[in-house]
């Protein structure tokens, strides 16, 4: 089978598409015949050698969709020819990925395999920052950086969904256009101009619940000062590069804020916690209450142009890679 790995880490240009063994299913595993395959940012901190992982050449990739071909022992609850789909689990730039199956959730079956391969990780993301890490609820505002990406796209409609005011910021009108559509309330473009002043302005001084930051390094220091007393600071990423350390003094300083760094591995470990975020999202796109932006779909043999796309912040919305 063709598999795209990264060897060695370093830039898109280090992708290569290489002929391996199809895999065995081993204990808990489920080997799954891909359809399609999500890209995402992280992705490219894998590639880069940002994020280690002991083995070499570095399988990528951390979502996909498709069909069950067969089950490893214990797992055996998963049939040849089930569609499936899930996310945090590596090695699905490839025609087929070995997956455990404790990250597998069933396809509806009007939902596309493209749908789901888009929805799963930046979907439960932004499901478990709006209901989990800060349940939003009606009168509650939050400000969510780069709003018409793919986590943020979700984001800003699961808590429109949740029923919150939400502010976005993006980088060009263009993208100010699709966060409005997403249903941001209001939209910042951070580039040009000064995103604490216009979040104040927006809540009349008082400043939001909470601020969603996948941006890290140009914006986590700001959106502090975006906060209410009290408020919670998220920062679940860091397209901009990393913050680096932080004195826990700044957030007495500030007004007594609250601080996290989630993972969503640590969202779904629960299955009832799995099956609650991945049934509410294919519940809602069934619904029309969420909609999926797919930006573009690559051939496998392109990621390292879809890296090089997502890394120079042409994209909005979902990059998919078919094998
Ligand atoms: P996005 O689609 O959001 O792409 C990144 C976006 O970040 C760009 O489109 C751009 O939007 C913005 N950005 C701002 N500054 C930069 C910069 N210097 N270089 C590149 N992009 C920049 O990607 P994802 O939705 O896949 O991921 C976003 C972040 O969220 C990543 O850091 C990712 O690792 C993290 N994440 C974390 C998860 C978690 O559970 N902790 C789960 C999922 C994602 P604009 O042009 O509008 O500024």
């Amino acid at each position: 089978m063709k598999a795209v790995v990264a060897d060695p880490v370093g830039g898109p240009e280090n992708l290569k598409v290489v002929e391996v063994p199809i895999p065995e299913p081993g204990d808990g595993e489920v080997l799954v015949k891909i359809e399609a395959i999500g890209v995402n940012y992280i992705d490219t901190y894998f590639r880069a050698g940002f994020y280690k992982v002991p083995e070499s050449p570095v399988r990528l990739g951390s979502e996909a969709a498709g069909t069950v071909v067969k089950a490893g022992k214990g797992a055996e609850a998963w049939q040849a020819g089930q569609r499936a789909a899930y996310a945090m689990a590596r090695g699905s730039y490839a025609e087929y990925a070995l997956v455990p199956q404790q990250f597998l959730v069933t396809l509806p079956e009007a939902m596309s395999f493209d749908d789901a391969a888009a929805v799963m990780l930046q979907g439960m993301t932004a499901h478990y920052l709006a209901y989990s890490t800060f349940a939003l609820k009606p009168g509650n505002t939050c400000l969510v950086h780069a709003a018409a990406g793919g986590a943020g796209s979700a984001l800003v409609q699961i808590a429109k969904i949740a029923g919150a005011t939400v502010i976005g910021t993006v980088s060009t009108p263009e993208k100010a256009q699709i966060a409005k559509e997403n249903g941001a309330d209001h939209t910042i473009l951070y580039n040009d101009q000064d995103f604490v002043a216009e979040t104040k302005r927006l809540t009349n001084g008082k400043g939001v619940d909470v601020v969603y930051d996948s941006v890290g390094k140009t914006t986590f220091h700001k959106s502090l000062d975006c906060l209410r007393p009290r408020g919670l600071m998220v920062t679940f990423g860091q397209s901009s590069g990393p913050i680096g350390e932080i004195d826990p003094l700044i957030l007495n300083q500030k007004g007594s804020l609250f601080l996290t760094r989630p993972s969503l591995g640590n969202y779904i470990s629960d299955p009832a916690e799995l099956k609650w975020r991945s049934s509410d999202l294919f519940q809602w796109i069934a619904q029309g209450k969420l909609k999926l932006n797919i930006h573009q779909i690559y051939k496998l043999s392109d990621a390292a142009q879809a890296h090089r796309d997502l890394e120079g912040r042409k994209t909005t919305g979902k990059l998919l890679l078919k094998p």
